[in-house]
């Protein structure tokens, strides 16, 4: 029995690593001819070279304040691997849904590493949230899944996407009731969808909503968290017995520090809310992993909302996004390390 509750641990939670291809005018390399972040994909590993090289110490020698750090994953992809190889990894988990249990994928990381590519991607170069939404409704032919609601965590304020815009043009605003049955939101918009496009075009329904609505409360897309959830249920051909799970696709705000300049009134709280809302994500995952009695779930509306998808029996997949820039290697290697940490 011990041995499977290991196996069930192992599988519960997987986290995997993407470093995103270098963008114009980007650099990989500070200071040395080797690149700041380096994939050894055949082990999942990400190493993150920062500091500064070529100060002279006080005995007058180069000093090299450089440090190298790794990090290992379940797998960790570079900035040629395709949608399809980092969705091949996550597939298994959407057969899971079927099967019951509640999941959820997150796309962790700064603002411009490749979460949003990794999750919604481009026209023609579709990533996880679609494969994943296509793949459901393949394998679910003959069961009912919907896709049923949207919502946007933004400075601890809960936004119903699909919601019905309010005067300002902003979306309603939500409360979440943590009670001993899960996550209670009421008054969330809850949108049936019976194909992986309708589905799709919930998402993207949310996102331009989370869009619009955060240009009315004056801030930037990336700086909150954008939760769809789809509801499955599924009768099983032989007893009959209705199976329900929940799928998360998760977009989080990005993860990067305020820098000293930026750290006052509206861009402080904001920042801080993040903050607060991705460790208690993180405390809350270790904590699942390392199945600790106490589950800080209530600490703040991100986890809360999320309570009973954690819990129990399910299976949560980390995506950390990376930049492979020199000049974004603190934040990177401050984004692996979160991510290590969950596991
Ligand atoms: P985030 O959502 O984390 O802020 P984005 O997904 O918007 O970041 O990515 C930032 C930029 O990098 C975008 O222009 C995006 O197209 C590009 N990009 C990110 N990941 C990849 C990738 N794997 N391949 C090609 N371009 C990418
Ligand atoms: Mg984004």
């Amino acid at each position: 029995a011990l041995h499977n509750q290991l196996i069930d641990l192992k599988g519960a939670i997987r986290v995997f690593a993407r470093v995103r291809p270098l963008g114009p005018g980007e650099a990989q390399a500070a200071g040395s001819a080797a690149p700041a972040v380096r994939v050894d994909a055949a082990v999942g590993a990400v190493e993150v070279a920062f500091g500064r090289v070529g100060g002279i110490a006080k005995d007058g020698s180069l000093s090299t304040s450089k440090r190298l750090q790794r990090f290992t994953f379940d797998a960790s992809f570079g900035g040629a691997a395709p949608q399809a190889a980092v969705y091949a990894e996550v597939a298994p988990v959407v057969t899971s849904v079927l099967d019951a249990y509640n999941v959820c994928i997150f796309a962790y990381g700064q603002t411009g590493s490749g979460k949003t590519h990794t999750m919604e991607g481009p026209e023609g170069d579709r990533g996880v949230a679609f494969l994943t939404l296509a793949d459901l409704f393949r394998i679910a032919a003959a069961r009912r899944v919907e896709a049923d609601f949207e919502i946007s965590v933004y400075n601890e304020h809960l936004y119903d996407l699909l919601g019905e815009p309010c005067a300002d043009g902003g979306r309603p605003r939500l409360e979440v009731h943590l009670g001993p049955g899960g996550a209670a939101v009421p008054g969330l918009t809850e949108a049936p969808a019976g194909s992986a496009e309708e589905a799709w075009a919930l998402l993207c329904r949310g996102a331009a909503a989370r869009a619009c609505a955060e240009t009315k409360a004056n801030a930037r897309s990336s700086r909150s968290h954008c939760l769809l959830r789809v509801a499955v249920s599924s009768r099983s051909r032989i007893t009959g017995d209705v199976a329900k799970a929940r799928l998360w696709l998760v977009d989080l705000a990005g993860s990067e520090r305020l820098s000293r300049s930026e750290a006052v009134g509206e861009r402080l709280a904001e920042a801080q809310a993040i903050n607060r809302s991705l460790s208690a994500l993180g405390d809350c995952i270790h904590a699942l992993a390392t199945r600790a009695a106490h589950v800080p779930f209530r600490a703040t509306k991100l986890t809360s909302v999320l309570a009973d998808s954690l819990s129990g029996d399910s299976k949560t997949v980390m995506l950390v996004a990376a930049s492979p820039a020199a000049a974004d290697a603190a934040e990177t290697a401050c984004s692996l390390a979160f991510a290590a940490r969950v596991r």
